[in-house]
Protein backbone atom coordinates (compact mmCIF):
# COMPACT_ATOMS: atom_id res chain seq x y z
CA UNK A 1 0.00 0.00 0.00
CA UNK A 2 3.36 2.03 0.89
CA UNK A 3 4.90 1.72 -2.43
CA UNK A 4 1.73 2.38 -4.18
CA UNK A 5 1.06 5.76 -2.76
CA UNK A 6 4.54 6.98 -3.28
CA UNK A 7 4.90 5.49 -6.93
CA UNK A 8 1.51 8.37 -7.50
CA UNK A 9 3.79 11.01 -6.11
CA UNK A 10 6.45 10.72 -8.60
CA UNK A 11 4.18 10.29 -11.74
CA UNK A 12 2.31 13.24 -10.51
CA UNK A 13 5.74 15.48 -10.15
CA UNK A 14 6.71 14.12 -13.37
CA UNK A 15 3.87 15.19 -14.88
CA UNK A 16 4.70 18.91 -13.52
CA UNK A 17 7.76 18.83 -14.80
CA UNK A 18 6.43 18.29 -18.28
CA UNK A 19 4.47 20.89 -18.03
CA UNK A 20 6.46 23.11 -16.72
CA UNK A 21 8.90 22.32 -19.53
CA UNK A 22 6.31 22.42 -22.13
CA UNK A 23 5.07 25.93 -21.25
CA UNK A 24 9.02 27.66 -21.08
CA UNK A 25 9.47 26.09 -24.69
CA UNK A 26 6.34 27.75 -25.56
CA UNK A 27 7.21 31.63 -24.04
CA UNK A 28 11.22 31.01 -25.73
CA UNK A 29 9.53 30.58 -29.04
CA UNK A 30 7.10 33.14 -29.00
CA UNK A 31 9.69 35.74 -30.24
CA UNK A 32 10.25 33.69 -33.58
CA UNK A 33 6.57 33.96 -34.70
CA UNK A 34 6.51 38.22 -33.46
CA UNK A 35 5.04 39.15 -36.98
CA UNK A 36 7.53 42.20 -36.74
CA UNK A 37 10.30 39.50 -39.04
CA UNK A 38 7.86 38.68 -41.96
CA UNK A 39 7.76 41.68 -44.05
CA UNK A 40 11.85 41.53 -44.87
CA UNK A 41 11.05 38.47 -46.42
CA UNK A 42 8.60 39.92 -48.61
CA UNK A 43 10.87 42.94 -50.15
CA UNK A 44 11.68 42.10 -54.26
CA UNK A 45 15.07 40.67 -54.81
CA UNK A 46 16.13 44.09 -57.17
CA UNK A 47 17.55 45.85 -54.50
CA UNK A 48 20.54 43.38 -53.90
CA UNK A 49 21.63 43.73 -57.20
CA UNK A 50 23.55 47.30 -57.06
CA UNK A 51 27.10 45.69 -58.35
CA UNK A 52 26.33 47.42 -61.84
CA UNK A 53 24.18 50.60 -62.68
CA UNK A 54 21.39 49.18 -64.49
CA UNK A 55 21.09 51.69 -67.27
CA UNK A 56 23.98 54.45 -68.18
CA UNK A 57 23.34 58.00 -66.86
CA UNK A 58 25.53 61.25 -65.55
CA UNK A 59 28.95 59.66 -66.87
CA UNK A 60 31.49 61.01 -68.64
CA UNK A 61 30.83 60.61 -72.24
CA UNK A 62 32.52 61.11 -74.86
CA UNK A 63 31.98 60.14 -78.92
CA UNK A 64 34.36 58.64 -81.33
CA UNK A 65 33.47 57.65 -84.94
CA UNK A 66 30.03 56.52 -84.94
CA UNK A 67 30.66 55.12 -81.42
CA UNK A 68 29.39 56.74 -77.79
CA UNK A 69 31.82 56.04 -74.80
CA UNK A 70 30.25 56.62 -71.47
CA UNK A 71 32.42 56.44 -68.29
CA UNK A 72 31.48 55.84 -64.65
CA UNK A 73 33.51 55.08 -61.60
CA UNK A 74 32.43 54.15 -58.01
CA UNK A 75 34.41 53.39 -54.73
CA UNK A 76 34.35 50.30 -53.37
CA UNK A 77 36.58 48.69 -50.92
CA UNK A 78 38.93 46.97 -53.07
CA UNK A 79 39.65 50.26 -54.91
CA UNK A 80 37.80 51.65 -57.74
CA UNK A 81 34.65 50.19 -59.86
CA UNK A 82 34.58 50.89 -63.37
CA UNK A 83 32.09 50.93 -65.86
CA UNK A 84 32.01 51.69 -69.64
CA UNK A 85 29.12 51.38 -71.72
CA UNK A 86 29.66 50.97 -75.39
CA UNK A 87 26.94 52.10 -78.18
CA UNK A 88 26.66 52.33 -81.30
CA UNK A 89 25.10 54.89 -83.83
CA UNK A 90 21.82 56.98 -83.45
CA UNK A 91 20.32 54.23 -81.74
CA UNK A 92 23.27 54.32 -79.01
CA UNK A 93 22.63 50.24 -79.61
CA UNK A 94 25.14 48.34 -77.02
CA UNK A 95 28.34 46.89 -78.53
CA UNK A 96 28.75 43.55 -76.65
CA UNK A 97 31.69 42.20 -78.75
CA UNK A 98 34.83 45.05 -78.09
CA UNK A 99 37.97 44.56 -76.56
CA UNK A 100 37.76 46.95 -73.92
CA UNK A 101 41.27 48.03 -72.55
CA UNK A 102 41.49 50.63 -69.96
CA UNK A 103 44.83 52.66 -69.40
CA UNK A 104 44.84 53.93 -66.08
CA UNK A 105 47.58 56.91 -65.13
CA UNK A 106 48.01 56.49 -61.36
CA UNK A 107 49.40 60.13 -59.08
CA UNK A 108 52.83 59.02 -59.18
CA UNK A 109 53.11 58.68 -62.88
CA UNK A 110 52.79 55.12 -63.02
CA UNK A 111 50.43 53.26 -66.01
CA UNK A 112 48.23 50.60 -65.59
CA UNK A 113 46.49 48.69 -67.86
CA UNK A 114 43.47 46.14 -67.44
CA UNK A 115 40.85 44.72 -69.06
CA UNK A 116 37.52 45.35 -69.11
CA UNK A 117 34.84 42.79 -69.20
CA UNK A 118 31.60 42.74 -70.62
CA UNK A 119 27.98 42.17 -68.59
CA UNK A 120 25.50 40.92 -70.73
CA UNK A 121 22.83 41.68 -68.11
CA UNK A 122 23.83 45.21 -67.76
CA UNK A 123 25.37 45.54 -71.23
CA UNK A 124 28.55 47.24 -70.25
CA UNK A 125 31.40 46.59 -69.68
CA UNK A 126 33.33 46.63 -66.05
CA UNK A 127 36.60 46.28 -64.32
CA UNK A 128 37.66 46.96 -60.94
CA UNK A 129 40.93 49.26 -60.57
CA UNK A 130 42.92 48.28 -57.25
CA UNK A 131 44.75 51.90 -56.98
CA UNK A 132 43.86 53.71 -53.08
CA UNK A 133 45.84 56.51 -53.66
CA UNK A 134 44.09 60.01 -53.32
CA UNK A 135 44.34 61.65 -56.46
CA UNK A 136 43.68 62.45 -60.01
CA UNK A 137 43.37 59.07 -62.63
CA UNK A 138 43.58 59.81 -65.93
CA UNK A 139 42.13 57.24 -67.80
CA UNK A 140 42.33 56.06 -72.06
CA UNK A 141 39.77 53.57 -73.02
CA UNK A 142 40.46 51.70 -76.37
CA UNK A 143 37.85 49.78 -77.37
CA UNK A 144 38.59 47.44 -80.04
CA UNK A 145 35.05 46.76 -82.32
CA UNK A 146 36.03 44.05 -84.93
CA UNK A 147 39.23 45.64 -85.46
CA UNK A 148 37.92 48.99 -85.50
CA UNK A 149 39.79 51.53 -82.08
CA UNK A 150 37.63 53.38 -80.49
CA UNK A 151 39.18 55.85 -77.88
CA UNK A 152 37.90 57.38 -75.07
CA UNK A 153 39.53 59.50 -72.91
CA UNK A 154 38.36 60.43 -68.96
CA UNK A 155 39.13 60.56 -65.57
CA UNK A 156 38.36 59.79 -62.08
CA UNK A 157 39.52 60.96 -58.29
CA UNK A 158 40.42 58.54 -55.68
ZN1 LIG B 1 29.70 47.73 -63.10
Amino acid sequence: MKSFKSNLIVLGSVGLLFLGGCSQGEKASEPNNSPASTPAAAQPATTAKTEHPQASKGGQVVKSGGYHLEFLTEKEDAGTHMDLYVKKGEKLEPVPNAKVVAQVQLPNGKQQTLELKYDAEGKHYYGTFPGKEAGQYPVKVTANVNGEKVDGRFTFTQ
